[in-house]
C-alpha cells in the first residue's frame, strides 16, 4: 500500500499526547500491547484482555475493534492482525483500540459462550460485581467503548451456520448507512438493538457501531477475512484516519431492511440448492430435506424474494431448525 509523504513541517510540530489506558501510556507513533485484568485464576495468576493500541502520531478519530465476543467466532481475529500489520502508526490520524479476543473464557473452551452459559452479547452493559460475565462486559464499556466514537465489532454465523460476509446496523441512525455502504460488504442488513447486546449499550453512549458477520464459527475463511479487513480500512479512511489507495468494490453493497428464516418441516439430511449470495424468488427451493435412503423428500422454499445471506452448514436437520436466512431486496421482485 503506498503511503502518502507527509509534510515537512509536521516533524517539527509537538509530538502528540500518549493515550493512556488502565495506567499505561501508549506513545503517538507506535502499537502498544495492554493486558487489561479480567480475572484471578485458581493458580493465582490473572487472566487478562489483550489490547493493542495503535496511537496514531496525527490527532483524530478514537475507534475500536473487536473480535470473538462470541468465543467460537474467528474470522476477526486475523482481520485485526492484518489491519494491526497494514496500518503505520506513524502515518495514523487518531487511535485504534485492537481487542482481538473480548470472550477469552469462551475462547479457550472453543465455545460461543462463557464457562456459565451466558451469552456475554446479552450482558452489555454489565456491571462492577455482578457475574463474570457482568464484569467483562463492564470492563469492556469503560476501558474500550467509553474511550471511542465508533466500533466495529467481528461475528461469524453461530455454530453450524455460514453467514454471506454482510454488515449489521441501524440504518436509521445518522451517519451510519454511509459508513456501512464504504465499508463495502456485499449487504448491509438493518438490524434492531437487542437488549444486553454491545451495539444497544454502546448506542446508549451515542457510540456507531458497526456489526461484520461473516463465514462461520470455528473456521477461517479468507474470503470473509478478506472483505472484513479491507471494509474496516475504507471506514477508517472515510472516517479519515488513513490515506491509502484503496481498490474500488467491485460491486455495491445491497441494502436490506429486513429478513428471515425459512425451516425444515421434516427431520433428515439436508442438501442445499442455494449458495450464499444466491438470487431467490419466492417458492424456490433453497434446500432439499430427505431419509437416509432419499425418500420422504421434502423442499425448503423460499417465502419471497431476496438474497441467501446465511444457511445450516449440517448435513442433518431436524423439523422446525432454520436452513436459510433470506434477506429482502426490494430490487428483486421476481423471475
Ligand atoms: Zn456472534
Amino acid at each position: 500500500m503506498p503511503r502518502p509523504e507527509k509534510p515537512k513541517i509536521e516533524s517539527k510540530a509537538r509530538p502528540r499526547a500518549p493515550f493512556e489506558i488502565n495506567g499505561v501510556m501508549a506513545p503517538a507513533g507506535k502499537l502498544t500491547q495492554v493486558e487489561l485484568r479480567l480475572a484471578r485464576l485458581p493458580t493465582g495468576m490473572w487472566m487478562s484482555l489483550p489490547v493493542g493500541v495503535l496511537h496514531g502520531r496525527h490527532e483524530g478519530p478514537v475507534i475500536w475493534v473487536s473480535a470473538a465476543i462470541h468465543g467460537d467466532e474467528l474470522n476477526g481475529v486475523p482481520i485485526i492482525r492484518h489491519l494491526l500489520d497494514a496500518i503505520d502508526p506513524r502515518h495514523l490520524s487518531g487511535t485504534v483500540l485492537a481487542v482481538p479476543v473480548v470472550n477469552v473464557q469462551g475462547l479457550i473452551q472453543e465455545s460461543r459462550y462463557l464457562p456459565d452459559r451466558r451469552d456475554l452479547n446479552r450482558c452489555f452493559p454489565g456491571s462492577k460485581r455482578g457475574s463474570s460475565a457482568a464484569q467483562l462486559a463492564h470492563l469492556f464499556m469503560t476501558e474500550i467503548v467509553a474511550r471511542c466514537e465508533l466500533g466495529l465489532d467481528l461475528h461469524t454465523g453461530s455454530g453450524g451456520r455460514t453467514n454471506l460476509p454482510q454488515l449489521r446496523c441501524d440504518l436509521d441512525e445518522p451517519g451510519t448507512l454511509r459508513l456501512a455502504r464504504e465499508f463495502g460488504a456485499p449487504l448491509v442488513l438493518h438490524s434492531r438493538l437487542r437488549d444486553g447486546s454491545l451495539r444497544a449499550a454502546a448506542r446508549e453512549l451515542d457510540k456507531i457501531v458497526l456489526v461484520y458477520e461473516a463465514g462461520e464459527a470455528s473456521r477461517f475463511s479468507i474470503r470473509a477475512i478478506e472483505i472484513g479487513f479491507e471494509g474496516a480500512l475504507r471506514v477508517m479512511k472515510a472516517l479519515g484516519m488513513i490515506e491509502d489507495q484503496l481498490e474500488p468494490v467491485e460491486v455495491a453493497p445491497r441494502i436490506s431492511r429486513a429478513s428471515s428464516w425459512v425451516r425444515a418441516r421434516r427431520t433428515g439430511f439436508c442438501e442445499m440448492k442455494v449458495r450464499l449470495g444466491t438470487e431467490v424468488a419466492e417458492g424456490d427451493a433453497v434446500a432439499v430435506v430427505f431419509d437416509a435412503l432419499g425418500r420422504d423428500r421434502s423442499s425448503v422454499k423460499a417465502k419471497h424474494h431476496g438474497i441467501v445471506i446465511g444457511h445450516v452448514t449440517s448435513p442433518l436437520v431436524h423439523r422446525g431448525d432454520a436452513i436459510a436466512h433470506i434477506a429482502e431486496i426490494p430490487e428483486i421482485v421476481g423471475k
